[in-house]
């Protein structure tokens, strides 16, 4: 009962606080996030263990930390498996919340559809190449095992995974969440990381890209400024920017999204509160 108890608590702790996991001999695995589809989960095990999720090999770093992640539509029930350094095995299953997003059917419109001029194309494919490879990065920065905060202060005016249906056609979900505020609200660092891009792209305006460790990556979109560059260290809490409305923007909004490697993950996940507060 004793053990049962500090078992709770130390993981009632990390969960609480998103600091150092401590992986204890009553803990083969120890895991801190929602378990509900979109989210970023973080994890421990004994270092120079391996792991794996779904049959899948899992990245470790030195510390036996590591990061896996569940797509908007991800199935809800997932194996994790580790093997110990001496050589004894562990299954835990994983069953994630099923997430109702939000659908809005707007039907009767005229099918006028906007696409973009055959001159821009060129444009819009070198973007996608620079995004993609801004997020090719595979280091072992430890930030995203850190607690995240809120990059920008204002009301919530988009959520992840939302999605418009229009004359029955699904549209691409939305991805990030949004911020909204004036032109020229500060936009802060999330958790600390590298820079990778700072440009300014066809759709999401001047866009910048932070590595935090572990294939994790904060996207920001139709930035007004964009006050660091390519190769920069950024600490949590630092200014990076400003809100604006760059790019195909309807109005002046922060909208903030979270890979794992090609996941698109949800960051309000990864925060607490409102960013109101
Ligand atoms: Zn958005």
């Amino acid at each position: 009962m004793r053990i049962l108890n500090r078992y709770t608590k130390t993981l009632l702790t990390c969960l609480l606080t998103s600091l150092p996991l401590i992986v204890t001999a009553q803990q083969d695995i120890v895991l801190n996030g929602k378990l509900t589809q979109g989210s970023l989960v973080r994890g421990q095990v004994a270092p120079g263990s391996s792991v794996s999720l779904n049959g899948e090999p899992v990245k470790l770093n030195a510390q036996g930390k590591f990061v896996i992640g569940f797509e908007r539509d991800e199935t809800l029930s997932h194996t994790l498996r580790v093997e110990k350094p001496d050589g004894t095995t562990k299954s835990r299953q994983i069953t994630l919340s099923k997430r109702d997003y939000d659908i809005q059917r707007i039907d009767g419109l005229d099918q006028n559809m906007v696409t973009p001029p055959a001159s821009v194309l060129k444009r819009i494919r070198r973007d996608s190449a620079n995004v993609a490879s801004a997020r090719a990065g595979d280091s072992d920065n430890d930030a995203v095992f850190t607690r995240f905060i809120w990059p920008a202060k204002g009301p919530i005016t988009g959520v992840y995974g939302s999605q418009r249906v229009l004359n029955g056609d699904p549209k691409r979900p939305h991805y990030g969440v949004d911020v909204g505020g004036p032109i020229g609200t500060k936009v802060i660092a999330p958790v600390s990381g590298t820079v990778t891009l700072a440009d300014d792209l066809y759709y999401s305006g001047n866009t910048l890209i932070i590595d935090h460790g572990m294939r994790v990556f904060s996207t920001f979109l139709h930035m007004d400024t964009i006050t660091v560059s390519v190769g920069d260290t950024v600490e949590k809490g630092q200014q990076i920017g400003t809100i604006g409305e760059t790019g195909r923007a309807t109005g002046p909004h922060l909208d903030w999204r979270i890979n794992l490697g090609n996941k698109r993950l949800d960051p309000q996940l990864l925060v607490t509160g409102s960013p109101n507060d």
